[in-house]
């Protein structure tokens, strides 16, 4: 008896751990769906049958077996439906494998009532442990009932009890405990399944995230070599992923900007991060603009591996623009220091200009003279030749006068207004600066522009004015323009075409 017993209870041990794995996905509890309490209640109730057919067949009436283990176990974890299922089922099978009759009928009756009491105990708020108890004693003592009715043997009884009795507790404890573990065990295969799949859907979203980025993404170790390689690098820099691996990155960047770069590098292994902007070269052999930030992340729980990962843009159109925009802004600056109708340097460059060399006169304690001249005449000259040909004559006369100075020559020659002009001569005496105005009055004779309503000659003259000063602190630049001006007034008076000092 001892020994089927035995067999009893490692049959209902070995069914939970094949239920636990047929039904690993949906585990048995209060709150699951009716389907898989319904799946559960048809294998316990299939587990009761099992264990009647291996019970231990007492008398023709009575069969010992832990067929009431499985109701309990039902109920515990499932609460009443599975309980009902599996107690009907039970009932159902007494029936079916031992015949229709009185026998059958009473244990039938007590299977059922188990189920219900169980299924009823199920509902209570104690602890499941505490249930599952009161259910295994529920159990033992309505099977108790029917063997005591049926057993008349007092000895027998007596055994039967006693053996059923303890294999019920041991049984029930064991099988409690089991079920309750392989539902543990399932819970976290599942969770862990859960992880990995999640896990896998986050690398793969960073993935996609990495390899569609028009952004250049790359890893690097601590000697710069590359160790990934999104396939943004094809569109930008058109190295496939093989021909840069292991390479170092430092190969690719443009001579100039090497020490900026390898300076940022490190800037980002000690401090975290970096920006840079630099020049790449592509395979093809141009020069890429890059503006890259360089991060530094640590791998492994110690922090022992350094990377450094890049994100790197292709600026080159937006560089091209600045470029452009930077030499439209020179050319604008240019432009606005140049006087539209003669080319030369314009009113606005004369004051500028001779604002900063009367500064630099003053600290060098030189002298500085400014030629101011005019053409004579030039009304007249208007009135017979017309504006336009009067315009053409200024163009002469200032282009000429312009390759006597060069810009590198120091000095600077302006056009003042209307039809003067103005040559500053930093570092110049009287006598040099005399000089260059008789220069300048035989380059404008020898252009020989004709002036038949000139008073003087029949060809274009000018008459010029100069004036010298040390310049010091007290004094303006505008003392010496008067003095210019006046000197090319006596000029005019002394019959024009001449040059004129003022001191
Ligand atoms: P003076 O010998 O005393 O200098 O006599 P002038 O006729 O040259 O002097 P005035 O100041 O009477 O006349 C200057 C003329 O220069 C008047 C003006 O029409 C002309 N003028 C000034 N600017 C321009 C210009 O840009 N183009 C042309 N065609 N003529 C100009
Ligand atoms: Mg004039
Ligand atoms: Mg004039």
């Amino acid at each position: 008896m001892f020994k089927d017993f035995f067999t009893n209870a490692a049959l209902l041990i070995a069914s939970f751990s094949l239920m636990g794995q047929i039904f690993k996905n949906k585990p048995l509890n209060l709150k699951s769906p009716f389907s898989t309490k319904l799946n559960w209640g048809l294998s316990f109730g299939i587990l009761g049958n099992i264990l009647m057919l291996f019970g231990i067949q007492i008398n023709t009436n009575i069969i010992a077996d832990l067929r009431h283990i499985a109701i309990v176990i039902a109920a515990a974890f499932g609460g009443f439906i599975p309980a009902l299922i599996t107690s009907l089922l039970i009932a159902i099978g007494r029936i079916v494998f031992f015949g229709f009759n009185q026998a059958s009928l009473l244990p039938s009756f007590g299977a059922l009532l188990t189920g219900l009491l169980c299924g009823g105990i199920s509902k209570l708020k104690y602890h499941p442990k505490t249930k599952a108890f009161v259910m295994n004693l529920i159990g033992l003592l309505i099977i108790s009932i029917i063997f005591i009715i049926r057993i008349d043997d007092l000895n027998i009884l007596k055994d039967v009890l006693l053996v059923h009795y303890t294999f019920s507790f041991i049984g029930g404890f064991i099988a409690y405990h089991f079920l309750e573990f392989v539902a543990k065990s399932n819970t976290v295969q599942r969770e862990l399944q859960i992880s990995v799949i999640k896990l896998k859907e986050t690398e793969e979203r960073f993935r996609l995230i990495a390899e569609y980025s028009s952004d250049m993404i790359t890893m690097h170790n601590e000697n710069g070599e590359f160790i990934y390689i999104s396939p943004a690098v094809k569109e930008i820099i058109k190295f496939e992923y093989p021909e840069l691996l292991g390479k170092n990155f430092d190969e690719f960047i443009h001579p100039d900007d090497l020490g900026q770069t390898h300076e940022l590098f490190n800037k980002a292994l000690n401090e975290g991060v970096a920006q840079a902007t630099y020049r790449y070269r592509s395979k093809l052999g141009d020069y890429v603009w890059i503006e890259s930030t360089l991060k530094s992340v640590h791998f492994q729980e110690d922090g022992s591996k350094q990377r450094v990962i890049i994100v790197s843009r292709n600026i080159t159109d937006r560089k091209l623009t600045e470029q452009k925009l930077h030499e439209a802004n020179e050319l604008l600056n240019r432009l606005s220091f140049m006087d539209g109708l003669t080319g030369i340097a314009n009113r606005r460059f004369f004051d500028q200009t001779l604002e900063n060399e009367w500064s630099k006169s003053i600290s060098m304690k030189s002298p500085i003279t400014l030629l101011m001249f005019d053409i004579d005449y030039f009304k007249k000259y208007n009135d017979t030749y017309g504006h336009l040909s009067g315009d053409f004559c200024l163009q002469s006369i200032a282009q000429a006068i312009q390759q006597l100075f060069p810009s590198d020559s120091g000095y600077s020659f302006c056009r003042y207004g209307g039809e003067e002009f103005a040559l500053i001569l930093p570092s110049t005496v009287e006598e040099k600066a005399k000089k260059m105005a008789q220069r300048i009055q035989e380059i404008v004779h020898s252009l020989r522009i004709p002036h038949s309503s000139s008073e003087i000659e029949n060809i274009v003259t000018i008459s010029i004015g100069t004036a010298t000063m040390v310049p010091n602190s007290s004094s303006r630049p505008h003392a010496l323009i008067e003095k210019a001006d006046s000197a090319l007034y006596l000029s005019k008076t002394k019959g024009r075409n001449t040059v004129s000092s003022v001191h």
